[in-house]
């Protein structure tokens, strides 16, 4: 099956650079279209502006997303940990793209041919192998990159095969149900023999957001399992060990909140090893550069991001890290009708040394640039179908607006940067928490406007009441 012809446009928009970086020429276009490729943090939140902007009137959004929902990556550890519910949180692109005015494909980028302007999609399989739809293509007058990242396990032998990563849903469901079935072993063990010592072990490499995070969210997931039926597990039935390589955990932060939350997890029962290098990881088991042993009955790496390995084929130039590197405006350094956000890119602003960090609020902001980028464009289409018109593509600019870390309900830490707070001011507590919980919640609205973002975070509200605390199955 090929839909190739379903989704070609009758005409494509010629462009090239006139001199400057931020110029661009467009021609006249009949019908434009835009593919966006990942609707995670960034790409959602575009298609929904520029479906509703442009709808199919003069143009085609389209969202391609491997997946058929979405789920916002930053609660991928509750998920994990069964405090969240994936299946109340997530959004199906297809009701989604339905009442915005964008259309959707699910399927996997597994190349470009930029020649011909196209994105060549793997085939989909059915869980049992076979194919239902082969590889095919779909045309592109624009395309925006947004696939996001994959862990890095830095060529740390056994990682790939032995450690679970947390990139995706599919991840977290897995890790939770290994988790779940854990417990069960423990409170079956300690019901039979009070005095046995029996322990979940849970070993996390990665001393940053993610892996501290999930080291908190664990504990308070296993202090709830007992009103769920597991009625002789608690919070020390639990082990978990966090191991970090460098000299403290959270190296983003300053030190007074590393500090913070180190006491804050060992209060909670972890075990924080710093200096320590994981070097080999086998089946339950890690290997630190001391010749140390962690065992442990699930062990996850969560020690930092990079490019998925396929951005390295498509032709287009990649950092070491495998993301695109892109210009100030979005756009891939190697074609201008290619652009880039999010995880999956590599930008560093004129005068630094590093690229912006792969974070939620990097992705919102660079979306926000590439749709107002995409409309310079559009509106220039229109307007130029008698000539040739030049357009100023606006440069990216990156507000740090500082970073938050959630210790699930025993505490949230961080720091926040900007004009309101006047220059960068450490928060913990109940105010980080509000600040730290409101980043969803503009999530929520930037993908599903004002009445219907207000109405799920009312509906949340109410389902932390209603629902049980934790997804057992
Ligand atoms: C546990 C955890 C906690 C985090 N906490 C925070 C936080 O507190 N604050 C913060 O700022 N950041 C946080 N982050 C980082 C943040 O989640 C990412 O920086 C952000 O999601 C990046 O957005 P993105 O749009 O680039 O990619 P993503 O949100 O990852 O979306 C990528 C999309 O692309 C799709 N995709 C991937 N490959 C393909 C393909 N080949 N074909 C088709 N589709 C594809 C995926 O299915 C996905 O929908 C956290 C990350 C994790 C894992």
């Amino acid at each position: 099956m090929n839909f190739q012809s379903s989704l070609d446009t009758a005409a494509s928009v010629p462009s090239d650079v006139a001199g400057e970086a931020q110029t661009w020429r467009s021609g006249v276009g009949r019908k434009t279209q835009i593919v966006v490729v990942g609707g995670g943090a960034g790409g959602l939140e575009l298609v929904r502006r520029l479906g509703a902007k442009f709808g199919r009137k003069h143009h085609d959004i389209i969202l391609v997303d491997k997946n058929p929902s979405h789920i916002w990556k930053p609660l991928l550890h509750e998920v994990a940990a069964g405090s969240l519910d994936a299946n109340l949180d997530e959004v199906g692109y297809r009701g989604h793209c339905h009442k915005w005015g964008y259309r959707f494909f699910q399927g996997t980028l597994s190349g470009v041919d930029r020649e011909r302007r196209a994105v060549r999609l793997a085939p989909v399989l059915d869980d049992d192998g076979s194919e239902l739809i082969s590889e095919h293509t779909i045309r592109y007058d624009y395309l925006v990159l947004a696939v996001g990242s994959v862990s890095n396990d830095f060529g740390v032998s056994g990682v790939k095969d032995h450690a679970i990563y947390l990139d995706a849903r599919d991840q977290a469901d897995k890790f939770r149900t290994k988790l779940l079935n854990h417990c069960l072993r423990v409170s079956r063990t300690m019901s039979v023999d009070p005095s046995a010592n029996a322990r979940v072990r849970v070993a996390i490499v990665g001393g940053g957001a993610t892996g501290v995070e999930l080291a908190a969210e664990l504990y308070n997931a296993a202090g709830a399992l007992k009103h769920y039926g597991l009625e002789v597990f608690d919070e020390s039935r639990l082990k978990v060990t966090l191991l970090e390589a460098g000299e403290r955990i959270l190296p983003a932060l300053p030190e007074v909140l590393s500090q913070a939350a180190h006491s804050e997890l060992e209060k909670l029962g972890v075990e924080v090893r710093v200096q320590t290098q994981v070097i080999k990881a086998r089946k339950g088991l890690f290997l630190t550069r001391d010749d140390d042993a962690i065992r442990a009955d699930l062990i996850v790496w969560a020690a930092g991001v990079k490019g998925a390995e396929f951005l390295t084929t498509l032709g287009l130039t990649t950092n070491r890290n495998n993301q695109i590197i892109v210009r100030d405006t979005m756009q891939s350094v190697d074609d201008d009708r290619i652009f880039a956000l999010g995880d999956c890119c590599s930008y560093i602003p004129e005068g630094e040394q590093r690229p912006i960090p792969p974070r939620a609020q990097a992705a919102h902001q660079m979306a926000d640039t590439v749709y107002d980028n995409m409309k310079r464009v559009m509106n220039n289409a229109k307007r130029a179908q008698a000539g040739r018109s030049q357009i100023a593509l606006k440069p990216f600019v990156y507000k740090d607006n500082g970073s938050l870390v959630s210790l699930s309900r025993f505490s949230t830490v961080g720091s926040l940067m900007g004009n309101l707070v006047g220059g960068r001011m450490a928060v913990e507590g109940r105010l980080a928490r509000l600040i730290y919980t409101s980043l969803y919640s503009m999530h929520l609205l930037a993908i599903h406007g004002w009445l219907k973002g207000l109405s799920l975070m009312a509906i949340g509200r109410v389902n932390r009441i209603v629902r049980p605390r934790l997804k057992l199955h």
